[in-house]
């Protein structure tokens, strides 16, 4: 077999140790099965090992508070416009309104406590054809299908770690600004590595959304600009 020009880049890519077990698989052959418990793996599996980020809770809260503040403030706004004399439908209008916010603050509230509820700690993060799969000690990992709305987003946000977003986006996309934010917490996960290493990774990435779209489409994997400067540090 003939050497990769880029061998740098390749080894990063190529399974070292099993997904599942953690049986080390260097010497053996590049597609098959785990000699220690069976697991089928492929050269084209991405396996990511780095560190869950710990929920913000402190802007988590001042973000929903706000909300709750200003559904309030419509809701009461309303009664009071309903009350006045010779009022027309807007109150009831403004009402509704203040309600709707409400329900997606509570729904969100529901979501973070969700998030949160999983410890932090190391995060093993797989990147497959079929999907993608985040897991946190011993055992299988459940994949999720890449799907034509999947957002994948790599950024450099600590010195030496790279944060990896992977969100589903709304179809509605005036939901998407105040709802993104909870899918996007819930498969973030940095891992320790530098910008050329992550290039095989991020273009491998970008094919298998792009082949899943309706049409060829590479939009859906965003690199911040911020990571161009990511590994001369
Ligand atoms: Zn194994």
């Amino acid at each position: 077999m003939a050497m990769p020009v880029d061998s740098t880049a390749q080894e990063f890519v190529r399974l070292k140790f099993c997904p599942d077990c953690g049986y080390r698989l260097e010497g053996l052959a590049t597609d098959g099965r785990c000699p220690e418990c069976g697991a089928q793996y492929t050269s084209q599996d991405i396996v990511l090992y780095g560190w869950k980020e710990r929920v913000d809770k402190v802007s988590m809260i001042f973000g929903l508070g706000t909300s709750v503040c200003g559904a309030v403030g419509l809701i009461i706004g309303g009664v009071i416009i309903m009350m006045a004399p010779g009022s027309d439908q807007i109150g009831w209008l403004i009402v509704i309104i203040g309600i709707i916010v409400l329900g997606t603050t509570i729904w969100r509230w529901y979501r973070i406590n969700e998030a949160i509820g999983e410890s932090a700690g190391p995060w093993q993060l797989r990147l497959v054809p079929r999907g993608y799969a985040l897991r946190y000690g011993p055992g299988t990992a459940k994949l999720t299908d890449w799907g034509p709305k999947m957002t994948v987003r790599f950024e450099s946000s600590i010195d030496g770690f790279c944060a990896i977003h992977i969100a589903h986006e709304l179809n509605v996309a005036s939901w998407k600004l105040s709802l993104s934010a909870v899918p996007v917490e819930k498969a973030r996960i940095f891992v320790q590595a530098d910008l050329e290493n992550l290039k095989p990774v991020i273009e491998r990435v970008a094919m298998w959304l792009g082949s899943r779209a309706r049409r060829p489409n590479y939009r859906q994997i965003v690199i911040q600009s911020k990571l161009e400067h990511f590994g001369a540090k």
